[in-house]
């Protein structure tokens, strides 16, 4: 990446080829916050110089940037070939704070610099160990490319494998335990999944939290749910929450504005999953009406009874945004009365569609028989509903059906439906699904 300049900024300092296009820390952090609503990293803090156990003083260089598994604060030295040197890196929650990680990495590489673990041979060339214990890192060498170990690096100086070995001439026939660890120190809370809720906004001030993404609020709820449901009940609130996401990341990009629905296009190529990977609780809640309108209907093998919760778990889902501060009190209230709604109806219009589909079978309509004008194949709005007859919008009507489909069915609803008219009234030849 040497010689390659930041394509937004100008900068020479680049660290990062990000989507093919070589950046800065900063101008990738900006494009960062800019797909995922995180909010942009603090600056950096200046260079700092350090004098070493051996005297020497060294200069040091902090980096802040996002990795995909949270906020990494990296400490590294300067004027020593990339990589090679003294270096300490942390990695944070998504939410860490940045000074608390930045000031993790200073101690350790402090207390990194105040010991020494080689000093130089007396009788030859090279290195012994000052005491029986020896530690650094791995580093890659050219000589690897065509099989050599790694080189290390031991008190922020590199050495080959060979020359490691040869400072430990003076231990023949000891016993020795060689133990790896992370390239970071990991300080992230134990429940990654679940580290990047950021803080509470004022709700009572009436102002809204920042949202985390749909993925993560969902995985949230169940969490939550889960402490205090049945594992019978529970086990539907999965169901749901599962029909819910399938739903977004299928349909819910239909009802975003036009620059989200770019940022959608372009994650998508890779991820099936974007829309709840990119988007918030108000995405979310902008696709709960084709969720419990059109996809729950559709998925009528589902039966009553997950029909029904689809609607209770939704208006457990909007209180829930609304008491995490993520949804205002207005928005909480119209999702709750879609969610009764669609609890009161959707297994009675299932009940319907069920009837109407029995009905159709038992027609006896020849249609080759059937003049044009008394043909209809239509997604039909129910204008009227009298007792063992229903009325289509443009007049459609009577449909004559049982008084036990009629008691079901409601003005305003929906019907696919193949229509036949038989002498003077309506008869119904195929039925689909019925939309309240
Ligand atoms: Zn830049």
């Amino acid at each position: 990446m040497a010689g390659d300049i930041c394509e937004d900024c100008g900068s020479t300092d680049v660290r990062t080829i990000y989507g093919g296009t070589p950046l800065c820390d900063r101008c990738v952090d900006k494009r960062v916050a800019e797909q995922t609503g995180y909010p942009q990293l603090p600056e950096p803090p200046g260079p700092m110089s350090v004098v070493d156990a051996a005297g020497r003083s060294r200069h040091l260089r902090f980096r802040v940037w996002r990795a995909p598994t949270g906020i990494e604060v990296e400490l590294e030295e300067t004027g020593v070939p990339p990589g090679e040197g003294y270096h300490c890196a942390a990695l944070g929650a998504h939410d860490a704070n940045v000074d608390q990680l930045v000031a993790h990495v200073r101690e350790k590489v402090a207390e990194d610099m105040a010991r020494i673990f080689l000093q130089p041979s007396p009788h030859r060339s090279g290195w012994i160990l000052a005491d029986d214990v020896v530690e650094g890192r791995l580093v890659w060498c050219d000589e690897h490319a065509t099989g050599s170990p790694y080189a290390v690096i031991v008190d922020g100086r590199t050495l080959t494998w060979e020359e490691l070995g040869q400072a430990l001439s003076s231990y023949e026939g000891w016993r020795f335990r060689l133990e790896l660890t992370d390239r970071v120190d990991d300080l992230r809370p134990d429940a990654t999944l679940f580290s990047l809720t950021p803080t509470i906004g004022d709700v009572a001030a009436g102002t809204k939290a920042i949202s985390p993404r749909i993925g993560v609020l969902l995985e949230e709820f169940l969490a939550d749910q889960h402490r205090r449901l049945s594992a019978k009940t529970y086990s539907r609130y999965q169901d749901v929450i599962d029909l819910l996401r399938s739903c977004l990341n299928n349909y819910g990009h239909q009802y975003l504005n036009p620059d989200e629905l770019t940022r959608f296009e372009a994650a998508y190529t890779n991820d099936e999953d974007a829309f709840v990977h990119l988007f918030g609780a108000d995405e979310l809640v902008a696709c709960i009406p084709e969720f419990l309108d059109y996809f729950m209907v559709r998925k009528v093998m589902a039966g009553a009874e997950l029909l029904r919760s689809s609607g209770t778990v939704t208006k457990k889902l909007a209180k829930w945004l609304g008491d995490k501060g993520y949804l205002d009190a207005g928005t909480v209230a119209d999702v709750v009365e879609m969610g009764a709604e669609a609890s009161r109806e959707l297994p009675r219009a299932e009940r319907l569609t069920n009837l109407l589909y029995e009905l159709a079978e038992v027609s006896e309509v020849d249609l080759e028989n059937v003049a044009e004008d008394d043909y209809v194949d239509d997604y039909l709005l129910i204008e009227r509903v009298e007792s063992g007859a229903l009325w289509f919008e443009g007049g459609i009507g009577p449909v004559k059906i049982p008084k036990e489909a009629s008691d079901l069915a409601r003005p305003g609803w929906s019907v696919n439906v193949v229509l036949a008219r038989v002498r003077r009234s309506w008869v119904i030849v195929e039925a689909g699904n019925v939309y309240p």
